[in-house]
């Protein structure tokens, strides 16, 4: 993940540019004057989107520039490109409050969805009892019917979603069936 950043800045940047941004000036043979040693006479040059002096040996690349010239971590040298050159690579950081906000909706959520589970799983069981009671009163026994009605309230009382979820149960059991 970091490197695959760091390649993406990398590529994104021409080190040329960058080091003309951030104050270095190339004459017209393409050297410069070495920002990280004292010299008269430039001799750092740009070769394969390296940069590399004859006089104090230093080189790298794009990301080991801005860590040299600014004594920067290389995560600080990656943040600082893609903002100074608006990249668009790293996004904002949640701040705490951010992230505790986006905890909360996280456990919130997860509550709300094991609620919705538990109801469907009441849902499907008062439908099973339905179905059973119904199938021995339909077999003579009625004295079930006043609890059978009871159970109809019951299972009218479920939300509209709770019945869309048992359509969908049934449906999907129905498709089942009939595919295999
Ligand atoms: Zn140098």
């Amino acid at each position: 993940m970091k490197n695959d950043l760091a390649k993406k800045i990398t590529e994104a940047l021409k080190l040329r540019d960058v080091m003309e941004f951030y104050g270095v000036k190339f004459n017209g043979r393409g050297f410069a004057l070495c920002p990280f040693h004292d010299e008269k006479t430039a001799s750092l040059s740009i070769k394969n989107e390296h940069y590399k002096c004859f006089g104090c040996g230093a080189y790298g690349g794009v990301i080991d520039f801005v860590m040299k010239s600014y004594g920067i971590s290389f995560r600080q040298a990656l943040v600082k490109l893609d903002s100074d050159f608006h990249l668009g690579l790293i996004g904002k950081e949640p701040d705490y409050r951010t992230r505790q906000q986006m905890a909360e909706n996280r456990r919130i959520e997860k509550r709300y969805q094991e609620h919705q589970e538990e109801l469907h799983q009441n849902y499907l069981t008062l439908c099973t009892v339905h179905a059973v009671l119904f199938r021995r009163y339909c077999n003579g026994e009625e004295w079930l019917k006043d609890m059978i009605e009871k159970l109809d309230i019951l299972l009218d009382d479920f939300s509209g979603e709770e019945a869309r979820l048992w359509e969908m149960a049934t449906n999907k059991s129905h498709t089942q069936k009939t595919t295999s």
